[in-house]
């Protein structure tokens, strides 16, 4: 099998309203489409990925992915490629690990067509797709509008709202009574993204046990490299504690199980390099006895099937926040999954199955 040709081109995509989280403001996806074309015993077949930035939650930014790419394009046209022997191609580009998602992700989509087969299926799975459910995102913003959102959400069928906190204790706080109150016994996960201390963490933890909300899980409370206080709030905290950013690669989630700083890890594709490192990761989790979460950055529902895929070849996860689609103005591609309120149901056909 051969590339015949790589086509890249930056992906932006309006968001509804900006997302706003403690490290960040988008108003647009910052993500590259990357499309290859291969040949495959004869025949030609053409694959896409999502290379999605999100800065400095991914170190790189979309200009960063675009130059990248460009850089490699040469050495990646007209390649032969042993399907056995991708790790070592990927491992000759050295490329940093949300381009290599995407570019990765091109290739086993076309791969997977060539080979007639879903993209979960070529990565392991031997059953059919499981059930997905997502939660849907509340960014950080005031707390009469988020409680406004949450309320809007519920007749459209999302049950489970991840809140975005960690800038403010005082405002984050008064987030989860606005909430509360407007959805009384509302299921939450939180997500400070890294912006509390182990102190302030345990605070709003105790702050909300006072109200009517059931809190499901709490992600990457502290600093990346703070183990110690992610230790301190998976000790003391009383819910499962999900490391997200100090989760980046097969050394980080070693390190979280040795020093019992996450009671569970969040996947996610550009973070951890690929499908097939985070396939590798998230297998290791569960024999760690980690539990799971599948996210995304803030991806279309091209990043976002191929997360399903995933998700399936691991046979499940505990929290699936897939719902980034779902807070743009438009999304470019179709297919790849059918929406049922927060279900998403993988369709069956070759492949990622999404088409441009
Ligand atoms: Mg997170």
């Amino acid at each position: 099998m051969k590339i015949l040709d790589l086509h890249y081109s930056p992906l932006s995509v309006p968001l509804l309203e900006p997302f706003v989280i403690a490290t960040a403001t988008v108003t647009h996806t910052r993500a590259a489409l990357i499309k290859i074309e291969m040949e495959v015993r004869g025949e030609r077949f053409i694959g896409i990925g999502e290379a999605a930035a999100l800065h400095p939650v991914t170190a790189e930014d979309q200009p960063d992915i675009l130059e990248e790419i460009k850089n490699a394009a040469p050495v990646i046209v007209g390649r032969t490629l042993v399907p056995e022997k991708l790790d070592e191609f990927f491992e000759e580009l050295g490329l940093r690990p949300v381009t290599k998602a995407g570019l990765e992700c091109a290739i086993l989509d076309a791969l997977a067509r060539a080979e007639g087969i879903p993209l979960h299926r070529f990565l392991g799975s031997t059953g059919q797709p499981c059930r997905l459910v997502t939660d849907i995102t509340l960014p950080i913003g005031e707390p009469r509008h988020l409680a406004d959102l949450a309320e809007g959400y519920r007749p459209k069928g999302f049950e489970v709202f991840k809140i975005k906190v960690g800038k403010s204790l005082s405002q984050d706080s008064k987030v989860l009574e606005a909430v509360a109150s407007r959805i009384p016994g509302a299921r939450i996960r939180l997500d400070a993204n890294e912006g509390y201390h182990a102190k302030d963490a345990l605070a709003l933890l105790k702050h909300a046990e006072k109200l009517s909300l059931v809190i499901e899980c709490f992600e990457q409370p502290c600093h990346r490299e703070d183990l110690v206080g992610m230790a301190e709030v998976t000790a003391q905290g009383g819910i499962p504690i999900v490391a997200d950013e100090s989760c980046r690669s097969m050394a980080d989630l070693e390190q979280l199980a040795l020093r019992k700083a996450a009671h569970g890890v969040n996947l996610k594709l550009v973070k951890l390099g690929g499908l097939k490192n985070s396939l590798r990761i998230g297998r290791r989790a569960k024999d760690l006895g980690l539990a799971l979460m599948a996210g995304a950055m803030v991806e279309t529902r091209l990043g976002l099937t191929a997360m399903a895929h995933l998700v399936t070849a691991l046979g499940g996860v505990e929290w699936l926040d897939l719902d980034t689609a779902f807070l743009l103005a438009s999304d470019p591609f179709h297919g790849g999954y059918e929406v049922n309120g927060a279900q998403l149901t993988l369709l069956n056909g070759p492949g990622l199955g999404v088409e441009a």
